[in-house]
């Protein structure tokens, strides 16, 4: 009995003392663990961030951020979102920071916190080699200009008279606008057109005269957030010891310049944006959307229209007696239902006119047209397999039987019907009987 005991006691005080050390564990865990902030990037804006070859994410910025979080003491978890995509997440606290070579501006300082000022640049415009016309702003009027959508480049480029000014999501593609000739130029920030230049295949474009603002980049963070204070004394620090310079180096190859320490001008705004501010973003956006729905609606319709005549074609010579034409039909459905829909509209687009201009031919898509093109391509795919099964799924019976009674391919296809169609409304003892029954 006493022997019970002891093997009860021992066994409770094994536990008790393993409870004590988990406690410890996690607590002492918790006291350790460094703060950490979430970041937001779009790395698709070479130097600032961007992917390696391997996919690594990349650019002053993000070692920046890194450096800022070594100095002040926090680890930073990087999540993508799309450049215009930013302040928003930031206002609605999905993230802590950003970083994205973001300027600046009275705007968005009304919107968010911005740290103090980490970059000196400025706009510049980009125009291919050959064209001697475009010097400054002024001679942007009545012209083509592409820009990234959301940034200081676009705001500059909707205040020009009559521009027809073409938003991309990314600045490269704005670039490559330019260099298959689609556009007169491009705004962009200078220190990312100049790096495009310098290490892209983005042969036969130059910046054409002086840059044409001066800004400087922020880490922008939600309305008053308690993280600001952090990433500024990281970001002083950084400045102070050298890290920066080293950085700025890394990336630039040169000596980085003075930097101020607030922008003049700028009203860092500490109240939330009240509600009858943000109803004024839904309707100012209004006008647009409803422009944009309704290309949508030309663009379904129109492309829904070839889509069916091409798709039934395919679907017919994917059922051809002919064995290279059902093989070439079939190697069209499988390339347009396999491949994404976005990849396929970019091949076409960029794609097409940077091949047909290296072969020395001067060729431009219509950004419509090439829209048309793509989403029909891309329907037909999906039509023809819709004919195909449409047409497979009539009996081999219903064809014998056609043809016993004498009809040609052509008759067959247009008078015998399915019995679903054919015994519509009948009740289904009837159906059954029925089956298989041709109508001419
Ligand atoms: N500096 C520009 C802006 O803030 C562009 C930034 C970017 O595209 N990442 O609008």
């Amino acid at each position: 009995m006493t022997q019970f005991y002891k093997v009860k006691w021992l066994r409770l005080i094994i536990l008790s003392l393993s409870c004590l050390l988990l406690v410890l564990t996690v607590s002492l865990s918790q006291a350790t663990e460094q703060k950490q902030l979430k970041v937001a990037v779009e790395p698709v804006f070479a130097p600032f961030e961007f992917k390696s070859a391997t996919g690594e994410l990349q650019g002053f910025d993000v070692d920046l951020i890194r450096a800022i979080g070594e100095a002040a003491g926090f680890t930073v978890e990087f999540q993508t979102i799309a450049f215009d995509g930013i302040i928003p997440a930031l206002q609605a606290g999905t993230v802590d920071a950003a970083v994205g070579a973001m300027t600046i501006t009275p705007e968005r300082a009304r919107a968010v916190s911005f740290s103090r000022p980490y970059f000196k640049a400025g706009l510049a415009i980009a125009v291919q080699t050959k064209n001697q016309n475009i010097r400054s702003l002024d001679d942007l009027q009545g012209k083509k200009i592409a820009v990234q959508i959301g940034t200081t480049g676009a705001e500059t480029a909707k205040k020009i008279p009559n521009a027809d000014v073409r938003t991309f999501n990314e600045a490269v593609l704005a670039l490559q606008e330019l260099r298959n000739g689609n556009v007169d130029a491009v705004i962009n920030d200078a220190p990312t057109t100049l790096y495009a230049l310098r290490t892209g295949n983005l042969s036969g474009i130059r910046i054409t005269g002086d840059f044409l603002t001066e800004e400087y980049y922020g880490i922008p963070t939600p309305l008053n957030s308690q993280n600001l204070p952090l990433i500024n004394q990281g970001l002083t620090t950084i400045l102070n010891d050298g890290t920066y310079q080293k950085i700025y180096q890394k990336w630039f190859n040169t000596q980085p310049p003075p930097l101020p320490q607030s922008i003049p001008g700028i009203e860092q705004t500490t109240q939330p944006a009240n509600s009858l501010q943000f109803l004024s973003v839904i309707f100012n956006a209004l006008p647009v959307l409803l422009a944009g729905a309704l290309v949508t609606l030309a663009l379904a319709s129109i492309s829904a229209f070839l889509g069916l005549l091409g798709g039934s074609l395919l679907g017919i010579a994917r059922l051809s007696s002919l064995s290279w034409l059902r093989w070439i039909a079939r190697a069209y459905v499988d390339f347009f239902r396999g491949t994404p829909l976005l990849v396929q509209i970019f091949m076409i687009y960029f794609g097409i006119p940077a091949l047909i201009q290296s072969l020395g031919i001067q060729f431009t898509f219509d950004r419509f047209i090439a829209a048309v093109v793509a989403l029909s391509c891309n329907g037909a795919a999906y039509i023809a397999e819709i004919v195909r099964a449409g047409i497979q799924s009539i009996e081999l019976g219903q064809s014998e039987a056609a043809r016993s009674l004498g009809l040609n391919p052509v008759q067959t296809m247009r008078y015998l019907r399915s019995c679903t169609s054919f015994n519509k409304g009948l009740p289904k003892k009837e159906k059954s009987e029925r089956k298989g029954v041709i109508k001419i």
